[in-house]
């Protein structure tokens, strides 16, 4: 087999590229606006109520219709996976993995249509969705490889009259849920993982982005994975919360999303349930306040580029983006200067167009809720740029820049979860860390700075889980940056990284009497 590679992007500065975009597009915006079902064990099934979804950069625009689904629908949907378990988990781990590869092959084939998707149903730029379609192909590939290596453990030390070997075998049924704002690559990681694990799967996607979840299922129906295996149910998050979470044949929860759902998943599922025979499993990832820090001794273009693209790219919609710029006092003037004349170029508009940086925020909370924190942030600090909605038909927000804001303001402790920046001025750079540490978060942080003394010292003192120097904190790649973070940014699962699968696992150890 070969090594794992990450997949490469596509270059939209290629002529020939960009017609090919622009063709998916055309066929993708044809096909909008179709009724999609459950998916129970291979069943198509429909719910009593649906709802729909919308194109953030063209509000009137359906994506698609979806099933809402009920207490029973999720009952039964819990109960399928149960039984399938009891086969699915005997497959042997190659044979597992090598659907995820065969999946893998499908969104290659298919990947400008996928990109096409995301641009239509959460607003994200041609580079970022197609970026996304990498990031999932990355994660087949990876996990797939993973559990043929989990698949053959090290030798255990012997003693002389026994023979003992550990295996790593499956869980049960897990219960996914991922957000919508890496909708392919992040449920496609949390799903393959799980079930390359031996595990079968209950999907429950958000439904800001129930459409990705449904092309997901096509691949795997694609790729004939067996029914069962991977189930879909869209509906409202409490009945994820309520129903799949605390169902007592449930064995673990992956979870990607905010904090307050986190948390109370994680309190869900701590409730032992009768008939429950086990401690359920939660894997949660959540919200970040991420920070930049630029020092005195900082490449200050190159500090300008890395904390644009990682606050303004995808709409600041990223766990990992930068919202917070702590720039030492010495440069902070001249930084500031460099970073808003880049800030001002980026074009906000409807990213079906490629000349559009920045697309509509994801639905219309999220742009009230941008709105509320822009107008706390103006009275908390100095509007460099940006502050308010830009013109069109999406929830559009200018890239906003704040500047001279405390560390204890709203706008620098609360995640915003839009194109906010909030810039905050430091002594030096020990008073820089102190601040990159000071919220209940801990997921992405990078620090520009020359001087390999500070860089040493914030290898050992900034307390984030993905830690970059010199470069943009957004943009972990599968494998090379195994991503996720500490306190109430999550369990730390590092996906994409050699010890995700664990999760999934459990151990078995077995001794024979030889003699
Ligand atoms: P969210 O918490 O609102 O929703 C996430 C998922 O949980 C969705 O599928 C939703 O339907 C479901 N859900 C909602 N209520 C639920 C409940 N009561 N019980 C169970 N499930 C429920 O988050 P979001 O808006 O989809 O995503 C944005 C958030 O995700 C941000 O906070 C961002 O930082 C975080 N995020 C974190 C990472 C990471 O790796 N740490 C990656 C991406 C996004």
């Amino acid at each position: 087999m070969r090594k794992f590679k990450n997949q490469s992007y596509t270059d939209f500065t290629k002529g020939e590229n960009r017609k090919a975009m622009e063709d998916a597009i055309a066929k993708v915006e044809s096909g909008l606006g179709k009724e999609y079902d459950l998916i129970i064990g291979g069943e198509r099934v429909k719910a009593k109520d649906t709802f729909k979804s919308y194109n953030p950069s063209n509000k009137g625009q359906l994506i698609g219709i979806f099933q809402k689904a009920d207490a029973n629908l999720a009952n039964r949907v819990i109960e399928t996976a149960y039984k399938v378990f009891e086969t699915w988990k005997f497959v042997l781990p190659e044979e597992r993995s090598r659907y995820l590869f065969k999946a893998a092959e499908v969104m290659r084939r298919r990947r400008l249509e996928l990109a096409a998707w995301m641009v239509f149903e959460v607003g994200k730029s041609w580079a970022e969705a197609d970026a996304d379609v990498a990031e999932a192909i990355d994660f087949l590939e990876f996990y797939g490889r993973e559990m043929i290596r989990y698949g053959s453990p090290p030798a255990l030390p012997q003693i002389p009259t026994e023979k003992s070997e550990l295996e790593y075998i499956p869980l049960g049924v897990g219960i996914i849920i991922p957000p919508w704002n890496f909708p392919l690559a992040i449920l496609c990681g949390m799903t393959s993982a799980a079930f390359v694990c031996g595990n079968t799967v209950v999907l429950k996607p958000s439904s800001d982005a129930p459409c990705i979840a449904a092309k997901f299922m096509e691949i795997l129906e694609e790729v004939n994975l067996p029914a069962g295996v991977v189930n879909l149910l869209t509906g409202p998050g409490a009945i994820a919360g309520e129903i799949l979470v605390a169902h007592p044949k449930a064995r673990f929860i992956a979870f990607t999303g905010s904090m307050e759902v986190g948390l109370r998943i994680n309190e869900v599922a701590a409730i032992h349930r009768l008939g429950q025979i086990w401690i359920k499993r939660v894997i949660a990832e959540m919200g970040g306040k991420d920070a930049i820090i630029v020092d005195s001794e900082a490449d200050l273009d190159s500090a300008a580029v890395g904390v644009m693209s990682s606050a303004f790219g995808y709409q600041g919609e990223k766990c990992s983006a930068c919202s917070r710029a702590i720039v030492v006092e010495d440069v902070y003037d001249e930084f500031l200067e460099k970073l808003i004349s880049k800030v001002k170029t980026i074009k906000v508009g409807d990213v079906k167009d490629y000349g559009n940086y920045m697309g509509g925020v994801i639905n219309e909370n999220a742009y009230n809720s941008i709105l509320k924190y822009i107008k706390i942030g103006k009275k908390e600090g100095r509007l460099l740029c940006g502050g308010e909605v830009a013109q069109g038909d999406g929830y559009f927000i200018k890239p906003t820049v704040i500047a001279d804001v405390d560390s204890k303001s709203t706008i620098v402790q609360e995640e915003i979860f839009g194109p906010v920046l909030a810039v905050l001025k430091a002594k030096d750079f020990d008073d820089a860390i102190k601040i990159g540490n000071d919220t209940i978060y801990g997921l992405t942080g990078s620090v520009y700075t020359k001087n390999r003394a500070k860089i040493k010292k914030a290898k050992k003192v900034f307390h984030v889980g993905n830690l970059y120097f010199n470069r943009k904190c957004t943009g972990a790649l599968v494998g090379s940056h195994p991503f996720g973070g500490f306190n109430m940014s999550g369990t730390d699962s590092k996906a994409g990284g050699s010890d995700y699968l664990l999760l999934f696992l459990q151990a078995k150890a077995i001794s024979e009497k030889v003699s």
